[in-house]
């Protein structure tokens, strides 16, 4: 896409640019002048100039101080000046013009520096029209060189200005991303990965009160490996990790997208059931106990039998997320006693 385009620079706008600066086809002569009787008659001693100027200022010899670069961007200038002023109303001044300015920010250069090396080189084409040019003439040629030098400097400010805003805002898109990311890891779990204490609490939370607020059933399930701490003992605490990992992620895949689950502590997980009263609870926490009873987990040769004690309950009236958790906590203590490897509610009290 050419820049003119890319900018928003359409022939209506470089018109209004050009009506503000007083320029118009009528000055075209003006710009064939000032490049044969000013500029490629002294082209070198301009350029020359040019460069000894900025070479006295600390800011600009940092960008002049590689040699390679110092011939390209002499070259570059040079380029510039034997097109200044040349056919300016064309599209093609324009993107040319929009051009410079990109270069300038891709490098870094500050935009008062631009502006004031800008200033430093109209003065130093002025020094070279001829003082035999009829004072008129001369008058003409210093209004145009003063209005062409704005113009440009306008267009390349356009550009400089539009490039470093873009640069902010991605560098804005780019650092949301990764606060994003940083917020979502801090609250995984690493090794099951599935959300951990602190985050499961938290959608508990917001699943309570939309529960509440839509008057729907919301059940949770409390879920412990049963014998877990063997598992350690005997085949290693990797061999442990890994029926942890297959467990969390077998639980999920039986769930579906909006229920949570969550690892509540070492080898304990919540399930969260959002518009789900207590009988269909007890139907999920017993497909999830089979699911997991039915598969042994292989860990090298082995096959690690593993089961899951689970403790279901419905959200009371007037359950406050602590005393919602500890009934399921005590459902899960009467699975345990009645043996593990079942579903166990709330006793009545
Ligand atoms: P119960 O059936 O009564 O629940 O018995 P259990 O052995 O599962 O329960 P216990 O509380 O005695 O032991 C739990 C074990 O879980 C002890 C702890 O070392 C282990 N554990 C906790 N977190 C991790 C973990 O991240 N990785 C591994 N490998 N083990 C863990
Ligand atoms: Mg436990
Ligand atoms: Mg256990």
């Amino acid at each position: 896409m050419d820049l003119c385009s890319q900018f928003s620079f359409d022939a209506q706008k470089r018109m209004e640019r050009l009506a503000l600066l007083g320029l118009g086809d009528a000055d075209l002569p003006l710009g064939k002048r000032l490049q044969e009787m000013v500029i490629i008659p002294h082209i070198d001693a301009i350029v020359s100039a040019f460069y000894d100027k900025l070479g006295t200022d600390p800011g600009a010899t940092q960008f002049l101080r590689d040699p390679v670069r110092r011939e390209r961007l002499i070259k570059t200038q040079t380029e510039y000046l034997l097109s200044l002023g040349s056919d300016f109303t064309a599209k093609a001044y324009f993107d040319n013009r929009l051009a410079v300015g990109l270069v300038h920010a891709r490098v870094g250069v500050p935009l008062s520096l631009y502006h004031c090396a800008y200033c430093a080189l109209q003065l130093i084409i002025n020094r070279h029209i001829d003082t035999d040019t009829l004072p008129e003439e001369r008058q003409r040629l210093t209004d145009f060189l003063l209005k062409i030098a704005t113009l440009d400097m306008s267009l390349a400010m356009e550009t400089y200005h539009l490039t470093q805003v873009n640069s902010l805002e991605q560098s804005i898109i780019d650092l949301r991303r990764q606060q994003r990311s940083l917020k979502k890891q801090a609250s995984i779990d690493p090794l099951t990965e599935t959300v951990n204490r602190g985050r499961i609490l938290h959608e508990l939370q917001t699943s309570m009160k939309e529960a509440r607020d839509q008057r729907h059933p919301l059940s949770i399930i409390m879920v412990d490996l049963d014998h877990f701490k063997a598992i350690n003992d005997v085949h290693g605490h990797q061999a442990g990790d890994r029926v942890l990992r297959q467990v969390a992620a077998r639980m999920k895949s039986v769930l579906r997208h909006k229920d949570a689950l969550g690892r509540y502590g070492g080898e304990e997980f919540l399930v969260v059931l959002p518009n789900t009263g207590c009988a269909i609870a007890r139907e999920v926490a017993e497909r999830l106990r089979h699911h997991i009873a039915h598969t042994p987990v292989k860990y090298d040769d082995i096959l690690l039998h593993t089961t899951i004690s689970l403790g279901y309950t419905e959200l009371g009236e007037r359950d406050d997320i602590s005393a919602f958790i500890a009934r399921a906590d005590k459902a899960l203590y009467n699975a345990k006693r009645r043996g593990r490897n079942c579903v166990a509610e709330p006793a009545v009290t």
